[in-house]
């Protein structure tokens, strides 16, 4: 019996996170699931209706269920209010209140997309890499920060922090994810320039330890962007920080083509998580029923991958999303000539009609 926190936020995130719904139901109906789902609010929409864009009221139910599925967050109507307040900030709120250390961003091309890539389909096709990103640290909470006048001009300043025990635990998860793949961790830093990267490599080399049956390598960032274009099959795990990670995951995504089929997931150290597509809320498409589900539909499935231990049903929902690609069903951004374009309430039933006749 799990409970599950359902967060639909804003602009798209309502219809595709209905879809997914119907694939949790189904999953209740016939296979005994017994997840229990409970609604809550975050984003614009919480603002609207709390003042907050992450009420204590989320945070509070957060603690109590087993896993969260987010659908998306913010649009043109918050982006004039305070920092603080804004969508977005609900989102950060709440991978640091729960301690969301681990962000892990798959980037895979399903072979029927493989047009869909903007590089050669030899390249990409069958490419399924895994980015492992820290997610509450480094650069993006480090202290000191701000503007401030410095001899008499403005003068910015971030800072780029790690403990080694922050470094130590995104490598373990890292580590553990590849031992359940292809057993190989390629570390991703800038060592050659900064300090806290050197730490980081150091770390990495001492978790390495504890899995020798992991092969460890490194990499510089700036050669790592480049190799990801060139031949990003030669990955299979990619850890790094959280500013390099947020840069080279969407760098990953793009290679598949299609912003609106991946998933990812953000996990504690019990691997608890919150489950949610990389896209966000797309206004442009808001309520015209054309947004993608299958992202927030395989966040679905890797909850039951990570967090609820059902490997077997996760399987289950990447093959029905396969099959309804191979039936030539598309959404319309991911569709080609000849392809049968449907909506989003189709597709989503679409997958639940594939699940049902495995
Ligand atoms: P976006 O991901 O919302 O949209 C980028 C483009 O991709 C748009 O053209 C959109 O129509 C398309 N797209 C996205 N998801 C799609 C789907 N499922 N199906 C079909 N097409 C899809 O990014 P953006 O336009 O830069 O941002 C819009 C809002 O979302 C902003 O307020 C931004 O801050 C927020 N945002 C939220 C998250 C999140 O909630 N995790 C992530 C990124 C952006």
């Amino acid at each position: 019996m799990s409970k599950i926190l359902i967060l639909p936020g804003d602009g798209i995130g309502t219809e595709i996170i209905d879809q997914a719904v119907k694939v949790i139901n189904s999953l209740n109906s016939n296979h005994e699931m017994g997840m229990t789902l409970v609604n809550g609010l975050i984003g614009g929409i919480a603002y609207d209706e709390t003042g907050s864009p992450l009420p204590e009221e989320t945070i509070k139910i957060a603690k109590s269920c087993d896993s969260i599925l987010l659908g998306a967050v913010g649009g043109p109507k918050w982006e004039s209010l305070e920092r603080d307040l804004r969508p977005e900030r609900g989102l950060l709120g709440i991978r640091s209140e729960l301690d969301l250390f681990s962000n892990l961003r798959p980037a895979i091309l399903y072979p029927q997309l493989a047009s869909a890539s903007s590089l050669k389909t030899e390249i990409v096709s069958g490419l399924d890499l895994m980015i492992v990103r820290e997610l509450v640290s480094g650069i993006y909470f480090g202290k000191p920060r701000g503007i401030e006048i410095r001899d008499g001009e403005r003068f910015g300043i971030n800072s780029a922090t790690y403990y080694e025990s922050e470094i130590a635990r995104i490598g373990h998860s890292a580590f553990q994810i590849a031992q359940k793949r292809g057993k190989r961790v390629c570390s991703v830093d800038k060592a050659n320039v900064l300090e806290v990267c050197e730490l980081w490599r150091e770390v990495m080399e001492e978790v390495s330890l504890s899995y020798p049956d992991v092969a460890l390598s490194h990499m510089y960032v700036d050669n790592a962007a480049m190799q990801l274009v060139r031949d990003p099959k030669q990955f299979d795990v990619m850890v790094t920080s959280n500013l390099f990670g947020d840069v080279l995951s969407d760098c990953a995504a793009m290679l598949t083509g299609s912003i609106g089929m991946l998933p990812s997931a953000s996990l504690d150290k019990n691997n608890f998580g919150m489950y949610e597509p990389i896209h966000g809320s797309a206004p442009d498409i808001a309520g015209k029923d054309i947004a993608n589900p299958l992202a927030t539909i395989l966040s679905v499935s890797m909850m039951l991958r990570y967090s609820l231990n059902q490997v077997e049903l996760a399987d289950k929902i990447n093959s029905a999303v396969s099959t309804v690609l191979d039936k030539g069903y598309r959404t319309k951004d991911i569709s080609a000539v000849g392809d049968k374009v449907v909506g989003t309430e189709e597709m989503g039933d679409l997958i639940v009609m594939a699940l049902e006749s495995q």
